[in-house]
């Protein structure tokens, strides 16, 4: 007989959710020796879960509960002060959205055997502001200089909140005008560089950058490396594996292909290199975001909108495959046709970056190069043409939007990236004739055939 007494008030929780944490840890070990597509459509939701708390269902429940409530004033305590795994509020954390973190964290470290946890966001941009700004902090009321070092072939939304609000906290962009150069980086970097930032495959320009050369350089400094793979999604790059330390997704886009929610995530690896923040923050940076600076400016996802981002998840490298073969043989058409100046595949074997990019974007579980299902072109001629030709699209829909299951056109400089200007634009590559294509899931053959009968109008 044990001669401790059994655990009472606060303790007994603890106890409980010590027992709770190791059968989690164990089915997360079950599922990371899984297959990409199993790990998809199963995520952490398992056939135990269901059957305890999720009256059997077979698909993840969705709780729209705003908050939790507890047997008693001890469960509470454990709780609000974080010592058992709760969710508390929804504000902080949701049942249904802590499937889609461990889903999306599980997909990126996917074949490796790095460990991360992921925080869901209500967009991209809120998953991109919630990640810097701890980065960017002043330390211990001192006033340092502060900057951070960034591709400038990023979404517009991100040059934005880069150069303008960012710039209004005191911290500093600079800009890499070549991203895809390795080089092109390093004398941007000082003491006083807090991260590095890429996008890849860059939208609307596709542009690349050597993942594991940044990681090199951001080390060195101790600092960390962060990618936006939106684009990619982990179908085709899993940053975590060539040396990144934060993956952001804009979910809203090709995770949530079926075009019904907005949403984001943060996937950053433990023990993160950066030596400007305290212990913390750099040992769990996604949970602690989550408990802490998150909470305080409430960009939460619903849990409605997660439940949805997993029902677009679990097909994902099959959508993903077939989109990218149409996108393929889309920017094949358009690279033969005269009336077109330019395209901007980096699928296409001419694309000076589609070397690098193909050490990168591999279809998963394959060696197979593989390029996502964004493009860019350009129209012979003048703004007009441009117009004219986007006008006379029938199928493709003329929207701001990418990813999705349904092709859609758009012209960047009136509409993404009008907002940074003509200088902004110019440092971008944005001219006004760029169309920037994303090819669905329809056949090819008909969204060519649309493209042909827009262009025949110009
Ligand atoms: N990152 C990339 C690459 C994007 O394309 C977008 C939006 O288009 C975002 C981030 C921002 O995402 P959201 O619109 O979900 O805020």
């Amino acid at each position: 007989m044990s001669d401790q007494a059994p655990a009472s008030g606060v303790e007994r929780y603890v106890e409980q959710a010590e027992a709770f944490l190791a059968e989690q840890s164990a089915y997360r070990d079950e599922m990371r020796s899984l297959h990409f597509d199993t790990i998809a459509v199963h995520g952490m939701y398992s056939v135990e879960a269901a059957l305890s708390g999720g009256q059997g269902g077979i698909i993840e429940p969705i709780f729209p509960s705003t908050s939790q409530a507890y047997r008693d004033s001890d469960e509470m305590e454990a709780g609000l002060s974080y010592q058992i795994p709760t969710w508390c509020y929804s504000r902080i954390h949701n049942p249904t959205v802590y499937y889609l973190e461990e889903t999306l964290a599980l997909l990126e470290t996917y074949g490796t055997d790095i460990e991360a946890a992921g925080l869901c966001t209500s967009s991209g941009m809120a998953a991109i502001k919630q990640a810097v700004e701890p980065l960017l902090a002043q330390r211990n009321g001192r006033s340092e200089p502060i900057n951070f070092v960034s591709s400038a072939h990023v979404y517009g939304g991100t040059f934005q909140l880069f150069g303008v609000r960012m710039a209004e906290r005191g911290a500093e962009v600079r800009w890499v005008a070549e991203p895809g150069n390795a080089e092109a980086w390093e004398p941007l970097v000082d003491e006083h560089t807090r991260f590095i930032y890429a996008e890849m495959p860059s939208n609307p320009q596709q542009s690349c950058s050597d993942i594991a050369a940044l990681a090199d350089l951001a080390h060195s400094h101790n600092i960390p490396l962060l990618v936006d793979a939106t684009i990619a999604t982990p179908a085709l790059l899993r940053p975590l594996e060539h040396g990144a330390d934060i993956v952001l997704h804009s979910l809203t886009k090709t995770i949530g292909s079926s075009g019904a929610t907005v949403g984001g995530a943060i996937i950053a690896r433990t023990d993160l290199p950066c030596r400007f923040l305290d212990a913390e923050p750099k040992s769990d940076y996604a949970t602690w975001l989550k408990l802490w600076p998150f909470r305080d400016s409430g960009p939460c996802m619903s849990a409605n909108s997660a439940f949805a981002l997993l029902s677009d998840l679990r097909l994902l490298r099959l959508k993903v495959e077939w989109m990218s073969d149409n996108t393929t043989r889309v920017a094949e058409y358009l690279a033969d046709h005269p009336k077109v100046a330019s395209v901007d595949y980096l699928g296409l074997p001419g694309h000076p970056l589609h070397e690098l990019a193909s050490r990168y974007m591999k279809l998963v579980d394959t060696d197979r190069p593989m390029f996502g299902h964004l493009m860019s072109f350009t129209v012979r001629g003048e703004a007009a043409d441009a117009r004219r030709f986007f006008d006379g699209l029938r199928r493709i829909f003329r929207a701001t939007d990418l990813g999705r299951v349904k092709s859609v056109a758009t012209i960047p400089a009136i509409s993404t990236h009008q907002q940074q200007g003509e200088e902004g634009r110019e440092l971008a590559g944005i001219p006004m004739t760029m169309v920037r294509l994303c090819v669905g899931a329809e056949h090819p053959d008909d969204v060519i055939a649309d493209l042909d009968q827009a262009l025949a109008g110009v």
